[in-house]
């Protein structure tokens, strides 16, 4: 994710008033080490009047947690719309007067309602049976009657309503835009440490969707005039006044939707990926916006190949849509903002790189949020630093991390809820945690910094990491003492970033 930081979005509001057969990349569909993991079977119906998708999921999990488990627990992140203090803080919602009273200027009958959403689980069986189970702080819990055994499978039924919220927030529909965005029930993670699943809600700062790497078939149904773009490949087939789209998308970590009668698409092969920009084909400067994006996709997508590794799904997608506050990665998708003004793109190559920083090497934000914004914040810049050759990159921030890091003694990483404020955990995680990158960047020297990188993404790549695992790659490539170094910078307090510029090089007779 990445904050609109300079635009007024009070403003902005007055101001804006396939078939595809691409084979898909052996590497993204079958890894022989997580054939075990979950499968997810959506079918799902969008209903265009009530705003509202009515669906049944069927998951199939093998547990490969190594002890029994008494229950299962899934995350449902829909219910955090149903009222406005557990929204994300990064989106525009109409948390003052003011603001409510400036959405009524362009949408008068849009009430406070509205702008609310959850999702309902209707019922739950478990291999045919009709279970019990509880839905309460974002978490459908469900107690099994017979504990379920290491590397016994199970399938889970869910039949579910989703009421999808008017607005700007990343789950919402505006203006005949839906975006349908951690919304159905997403199996948690175990932690066999502490013999519990996780139960984090979605926290209103940053980012706490923690989530298994699986593979998601969709079946959904949409009015016919709507073009969806989703996670993954979509095949689309009309029947009557209905349009039938399947996705297939393995080994991901979430998946997302996108519906909307208005759009249109631009395509570009970029090294070997199918990328697709989506944008209004009602409006001209979306068109503008969405080319001038993919002249930038062109050159990024192989900057991060070449640095990290490959980008190892058939295609990437990205969405204009009725977003605003911040823009959102999901993996092989990208939500960005309404096009209505040069700074649309602002954010567009930070979003890419997350598909190396969240999308192929997951983790848990809610624990480790600089593990994946730190490093986007740091690949972004590092893009930016090559394609204008020094003048917009690195030192664009050193004087902001001169005079804010003096400030700054906690640690880089720490919990969500361990942030003081909204404004600390941005501060940490987007600011000192990519300075201390670029710390270790000027420290070891471009050659070692591209090593520890694209080690640490080979080895990490389709599994959620730890920062442990990045201290690994650190050490392997450049030893104990920078790996100290850098450990110290992530995890502990008082840490100063002592290489901030390019170290003078010797000159050679
Ligand atoms: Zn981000």
């Amino acid at each position: 994710m990445k904050k609109w930081t300079n635009i007024a979005i009070a403003g902005s509001i007055l101001s804006s008033i396939t078939l595809s057969t691409i084979p898909l990349h052996a590497d993204a569909m079958e890894k022989p080490n997580q054939i075990d993991r979950p499968q997810y079977q959506i079918d799902a119906k969008l209903d265009q009047k009530q705003h509202r998708i009515q669906a049944s999921e069927t998951v199939s999990f093998k547990n490969k947690y190594g002890q029994n488990l008494n229950d299962l627990v899934f995350h449902l992140y829909p219910d955090s719309y149903n009222k406005l203090e557990t929204m994300s803080n990064m989106q525009a919602k109409p948390n003052t007067p003011e603001m409510l009273a400036e959405i009524k200027k362009k949408y008068p009958n849009v009430t406070e309602k509205d702008f609310l959403g959850d999702i309902e689980v209707k019922s739950v069986t478990i291999q045919g049976k009709k279970v019990s189970y509880t839905q309460e702080k974002q978490a459908l819990k469900i107690q099994l009657a017979t504990p379920l055994q290491p590397h016994q499978q199970i399938d889970v039924k869910i039949d579910f309503t989703v009421t999808i919220p008017f607005g700007f927030q990343r789950m919402n529909h505006r203006d005949g835009f839906y975006a349908l965005t951690k919304w159905y029930p997403i199996l948690s993670m175990y932690d066999p440490k502490v013999k519990k699943w996780d139960e984090n809600p979605y926290h209103p700062d940053g980012e706490s969707d923690y989530s298994d790497f699986s593979d998601y078939k969709m079946k959904l149904t949409v009015p016919k005039e709507m073009t969806v773009a989703a996670t993954g490949i979509e095949k689309e087939t009309i029947q009557q006044n209905e349009k039938i789209v399947q996705v297939d998308a393995p080994n991901v970590r979430e998946f997302v939707f996108f519906a909307s009668p208005h759009y249109t698409k631009e395509t570009r092969k970029i090294a070997g990926t199918t990328v697709n920009s989506y944008y209004d084909k009602r409006n001209p400067q979306s068109k503008e916006i969405s080319l001038t994006g993919l002249k930038s996709v062109e050159k990024a997508i192989p900057f991060f190949n070449q640095k990290f590794g490959q980008y190892d799904y058939p295609e990437f997608d990205i969405m204009e849509t009725r977003v605003m506050g911040a823009d959102m990665e999901y993996p092989t998708i990208i939500q960005m903002g309404e096009y209505s003004n040069e700074g649309a793109n602002m954010s567009l190559v930070h979003e890419l790189a997350h598909q190396w920083f969240y999308g192929m090497i997951g983790n848990n934000p809610y624990r480790d949020p600089a593990l994946d914004e730190s490093f986007t914040t740091f690949a972004d810049m590092y893009f930016h630093e090559y394609d204008t050759k020094g003048k917009y990159g690195f030192k664009t921030h050193l004087s902001y991390s001169e005079k804010a890091i003096k400030g700054m003694s906690g640690a880089i990483n720490r919990p969500l809820d361990q942030y003081p404020s909204s404004s600390d955990y941005n501060e940490y995680v987007y600011g000192k945690g990519y300075i201390a990158l670029i710390d270790l960047y000027y420290k070891v020297g471009e050659k070692k910094f591209d090593q520890i990188m694209k080690t640490y993404f080979a080895q990490n790549k389709f599994t959620n990491a730890t920062f442990a695992n990045f201290f690994e790659a650190v050490h392997k490539i450049a030893g104990k003492e920078v790996k100290d170094y850098m450990e110290k910078a992530f995890t502990k307090p008082g840490y100063h970033p002592t290489h901030l510029i390019q170290p003078k090089k010797e000159t050679k007779k």
